[in-house]
């Protein structure tokens, strides 16, 4: 079984075909979701996919297993609360992903909502590419996928190409003319083909006067606990049931969930609440572990996947990965072990990605369990 890099991500108006059935991606607008919708979702989780959700690594949400008669209903239940835009165009270009903890009308939320209003208005990109709302006292967001990246620095606030170490200062008064200012010349200088920012970059030099300015300081991001706008709560593996999570919204009570991008959901306004599904310590073990749905949902997978991940957790000491296959969507950045499918066995490969060459293959569940013991 082999896999294929897509120039385009699952959506609302395009779901993507899995091994479990129709994957249809939803964006919450700057990550925030009432408790209503939230719920809406679960319930078409239910009615019409396998009852599962996802949790993506740009912070939005995912209905799985869905059939190809389902998308119609589903669409009309989403557009009705408008939690997708009317115009597929405007749906497509909202990838947007924006640092949880902010507060209405503080800047990341302004930002964004300038932002939002401006798509239709933007230059054409490749599909794949979006933007990282980076804009608390501190970055969080620099290992979250993005190819724009709008971010706090000593000074002010930049906007930085993606792959760049520098950005330009902006203001919000000019940002939509900046954010234009560089698209266009992406556009103007063959990024189409490269499809994304970074990639472009390797090959094509940045214009000086896009590298003015060095982002801030980074922080690591906050781990399940109290934050200043509810609990955070981690999702296993960035997967949910929908019974799971409407349980967690009846005993923590929230107003809005926020949809993080680093498979943890945070409870705006709730209550620290414990239910089965979710991640409430810190120290869990499984928060180590990343891994995609595998066989038999994943038809490019021949290998299960996370019930593997969840035996191996509490052996390992570093943070680790099992994937599918060598596309590794679960974790495509560089992990200190990653066991990749490989015809119904397991590569292992250390310090590296899903696709890099293992060091060693063949080996089962057994052996992994006994290699990691
Ligand atoms: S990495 Fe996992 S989810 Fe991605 S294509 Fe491979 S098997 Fe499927």
């Amino acid at each position: 079984m082999t896999w294929s890099v897509k120039g385009w991500c699952p959506s609302a108006y395009r779901p993507m075909v899995s091994g479990d059935g129709l994957i249809l991606r939803i964006k919450p607008r700057l990550g925030q979701l009432t408790v209503d919708e939230t719920l809406l979702l679960a319930d078409l989780a239910v009615c019409h996919g396998n009852g599962l959700i996802d949790v993506t690594m740009r912070g939005n949400l995912q209905l799985r297993g869905l059939s190809t008669e389902a998308h119609a209903p589903v669409l009309d239940a989403l557009l009705a609360e408008n939690l997708i835009d009317r115009d597929p165009l405007v749906e497509g270009r909202r990838a947007m992903v924006s640092t949880p903890l902010w507060t209405e009308g503080d800047l990341t939320h302004r930002l964004g909502t300038a932002l939002i209003e401006t798509l239709q208005d933007l230059p054409d990109l490749p599909e794949k590419m979006g933007y990282a709302l980076d804009t608390g006292p501190a970055r969080l967001l620099c290992n979250v996928p993005a190819d724009v990246r709008f971010e706090t620095a000593p000074d002010g606030l930049i906007l930085r190409a993606d792959g760049a170490s520098k950005g330009i200062f902006i203001t919000e008064s000019n940002v939509i003319e900046a954010l234009t200012d560089l698209l266009t010349w992406f556009t103007d200088s063959g990024g189409h083909q490269a499809g994304r920012m970074a990639r472009h970059l390797a090959t094509t030099e940045l214009p000086a006067r896009f590298q003015v300015a060095k982002p801030g300081p980074v922080t690591a991001p906050p781990t399940p606990s109290m934050t200043a706008i509810g609990p955070m709560v981690g999702v296993a593996f960035g997967a949910m049931s929908a019974a799971d999570l409407a349980g967690l919204i009846a005993a923590s009570r929230p107003t809005h969930i926020r949809v993080t991008p680093w498979r943890a959901l945070i409870l705006e306004g709730g209550t620290p609440a414990e239910h089965p599904g979710f991640v409430t310590d810190p120290t869990d073990p499984i928060l180590r572990a990343s891994a995609c749905p595998g066989a038999p949902a994943c038809a490019s997978s021949t290998v299960e996947t996370r019930n593997l991940a969840s035996d191996l957790a509490p052996r390992m000491k570093a943070p680790f990965h099992v994937s599918g296959c060598a596309k590794g969507c679960a974790h495509p950045r560089p992990s200190p072990i990653t066991l990749t499918g490989q015809a119904g066995h397991f590569g292992l490969v250390k310090n590296g990605r899903a696709s890099d060459t293992p060091v060693e293959t063949g080996l089962t569940p057994a052996d992994l369990m006994e290699r990691f013991s």
